[in-house]
């Protein structure tokens, strides 16, 4: 304990100098009592040649109540600055290291969380030009066929009545491409359990099978059913699966050619009913096949065009079945045919 004294002072009560060890002091005490945090000015020609910190305590001393002196006496710190030094430069290199990690996990992070924001917007101004440019065209069409039946001075009915005829059949695909718009804009998002109701799959697959026969029949297309006879009970909203089915089942007579097979099939496997549209038709190619349940996706749009769609069809029928808690799937090979799978949990 003791060497680790500077200096130790004993000055009497009028604060004169009496005794000491240590550095030279004043002769008079210039400190009053209680702790000092005091610098050493630097001398080489004394024991402390360079500056230190040193903590100073001034203590009066009493004898029966009879101030004897004062008493003084200093540690260094050194060991102290010593160790601010070393916290000061592990400071000085780790703040801006760790704030480095943070702006970079920070930026990084940051990113990430945008990326399904920016994902989204894309899909929506995609979305959005899309359905604008699907818009546009008819609407450009409507325009030109009225201008010129205003224009024309042509007396011929059968031809005023062909440019009305277009004009109806324009407006009439922008009204389907309208409804099919709201329909996948209010359908947004799973449907709660409580508004669905008891579905037999067998006997709602039969019922539509039936519906689509003489259209099948009117394209020369052999239609066949594979239902199991036990009831395969899910819970849905009938009107909404309908319309994903007759999506699947219209895709597979437009997609087939004349003299083709499309099967209708039901099965249970795992606690859970799939069906399958499955035909021979023309096919989707690989390369395709990732993006079909997009919007506004046709794997050949001229062809798509000549048959009416738009590239809606599948998007509504992924976002009914997704409603439903199911799962749609796709497999296809070019010139043989796709199978559309859906699956749904059983009741
Ligand atoms: P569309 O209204 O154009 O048929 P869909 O969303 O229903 O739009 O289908 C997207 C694309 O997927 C279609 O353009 C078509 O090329 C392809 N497709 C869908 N179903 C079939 C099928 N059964 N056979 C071949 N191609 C298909």
């Amino acid at each position: 304990m003791g060497t680790d004294l500077v200096y130790g002072r004993w000055y009497n009560p009028q604060g004169k100098l009496v005794q000491f060890f240590g550095t030279t002091p004043r002769t008079q005490l210039t400190m009053t009592a209680g702790f000092h945090t005091i610098k050493t000015t630097p001398d080489s020609s004394k024991a402390i040649p360079t500056a230190i910190w040193l903590r100073q305590l001034t203590l009066p001393v009493y004898q029966d109540n009879l101030l004897i002196g004062y008493l003084e006496v200093a540690i260094p710190l050194t060991s102290t600055q010593n160790d601010l030094a070393q916290l000061r430069l592990v400071l000085l290199l780790t703040v801006p290291v760790t704030l480095g990690v943070i702006g970079v996990a920070g930026w990084f992070l940051g990113g990430l969380a945008m990326q399904p924001i920016r994902q989204t917007y894309e899909q929506l101004q995609r979305f959005t030009a899309d359905a604008s440019h699907e818009l546009r065209s008819p609407l450009a069409a409507v325009i030109s066929n009225a201008q010129y039946g205003l224009l024309s001075t042509s007396t011929n009915p059968a031809q005023q009545r062909q440019r009305y005829q277009k004009i109806v059949d324009i407006a009439k695909s922008m009204s389907l491409l309208i409804n099919n718009l709201l329909f996948l804009a209010r359908h947004e998002g799973r449907l709660p359990l409580k508004s669905l109701q008891t579905v037999d799959l067998s006997n709602f697959l039969q019922q539509l099978a039936d519906d689509y026969a003489t259209q099948a029949d009117a394209q020369h297309l052999c239609l066949n059913c594979e239902l199991p006879p036990e009831n395969v009970k899910v819970r849905a909203e009938p009107d909404l699966l309908r319309q994903a089915m007759v999506n699947l089942f219209g895709n597979a007579c437009k997609y087939t050619a004349p003299g083709g097979k499309v099967l209708l099939r039901l099965f249970t496997q795992s606690r859970q009913a799939v069906i399958q549209v499955v035909d021979n038709g023309i096919g989707i190619p690989a390369t395709d096949l990732p993006y079909i349940f997009e919007r506004f996706y046709r794997v050949d749009k001229k062809r798509s065009r000549k048959t009416g769609g738009f590239g809606l069809g599948l998007a509504i029928a992924q976002q009914i079945v997704e409603a439903h808690r199911g799962e749609i799937s796709v497999k296809s090979v070019v010139g043989q045919g796709s199978t559309f799978q859906i699956i749904l949990p059983l009741k």
